[in-house]
């Protein structure tokens, strides 16, 4: 084992929803803000779930709210690639129809998560990356924003320090993804990222991913991944935790194995959120943090 995993879960209810906030290493002073802006997100998508909406709105909404937080690599805040620019990663999948949509290196819009889910509707194709991603999304009546809208004055302070010689594969922990069970039974995914800092142009994490950052299943659960994403692809991480819950392991235990998994076969550090068909979750990371924050009928929790 090259890494100490940490685990959690078995908890959760009928309509439950998790959200984490990116694996990484959030400096002391910082993690209240970082979970607290979880616990947002977590309400919020949570406050879906208990008016009657589906698991798939309620990740979607989580997201978004997230993107929207400068706080988080993800939308407003994303990570800069190494020109300095934002390329944009998310997916969303739901587990009934096994329906999935996912945009990437897309660069100009506030909300990927929101055309990831147009996508999804449209159902044509699962994936639409770059100026195909924008041109669908400008079909679909999203309109872009200026791109220095969604660059903080961190995301640049991030870049410039890699690019003194901090280790390029370094990425930023900071993305965000949900996970879902609503009281029909149906669970869902999603994830969104502004991937690593200083990324080379045109690369593509695992977010986008469908079976890698995201995977949904009824039958099984539903996974969200955090972390090194060319391991997690690798891996097929988000794909591989759903297995593990649909040959009988709980949410937290299939966590907990996934990531022990990249430590031990690739040396790779990350995290996953997971919820199996009943509503329990379970959490894991490899990284100092994950800033984390479930919520549902059964009540609130959040963490780091
Ligand atoms: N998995 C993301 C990527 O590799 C980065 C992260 O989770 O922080 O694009």
């Amino acid at each position: 084992m090259k890494h100490v995993i940490h685990h959690l879960g078995g908890r959760g209810g009928e309509r439950t929803l998790v959200v984490h906030g990116g694996a990484g290493d959030v400096a002391p002073e910082r993690r209240p803000l970082h979970a607290a802006g979880c616990l947002r997100a977590a309400r919020e998508g949570a406050r879906v779930l208990a008016e009657g909406g589906s698991a798939l709105d309620a990740v979607e909404r989580a997201v978004r709210v997230l993107e929207d937080d400068p706080l988080f690599n993800a939308g407003t805040g994303a990570c800069l690639n190494e020109e300095g620019r934002v390329e944009l990663d998310a997916s969303i999948m739901e587990g009934r129809g096994l329906r999935a949509g996912a945009v990437c290196a897309l660069a100009g819009f506030a909300a990927p998560i929101a055309i990831a889910r147009a996508a999804l509707e449209d159902g044509r194709h699962v994936l639409y990356a770059a100026h195909g991603a924008a041109r669908f999304a400008r079909e679909k009546g999203f309109s872009p924003v200026d791109e220095a809208a969604l660059v903080t004055e961190a995301a640049r302070a991030a870049l410039a320090a890699a690019q003194q010689g901090q280790p390029a594969t370094s990425w930023a922990g900071g993305t965000v993804g949900a996970v879902a069970r609503d009281a029909s039974g149906l669970t869902a995914a999603a994830t969104s990222t502004g991937g690593m800092v200083n990324k080379r142009v045109g690369r593509v994490g695992d977010s986008p991913i469908v079976g890698a950052g995201t995977y949904a299943d009824d039958e099984a659960g539903a996974v969200s991944t955090t972390g090194h994403g060319e391991g997690m692809i690798r891996l097929a991480v988000a794909r591989s935790a759903v297995e593990r819950m649909r040959a009988g392991s709980g949410a937290a235990e299939a966590a907990r194995a996934i990531i022990a998994h990249l430590s031990e076969r690739l040396g790779m550090t990350g995290g996953v959120i997971a919820i199996d068909r009943e509503g329990r979750f379970g959490l894991s990371r490899s990284t100092a943090t994950m800033s984390w924050a479930a919520a549902g009928d059964w009540g609130e929790e959040s963490g780091v």
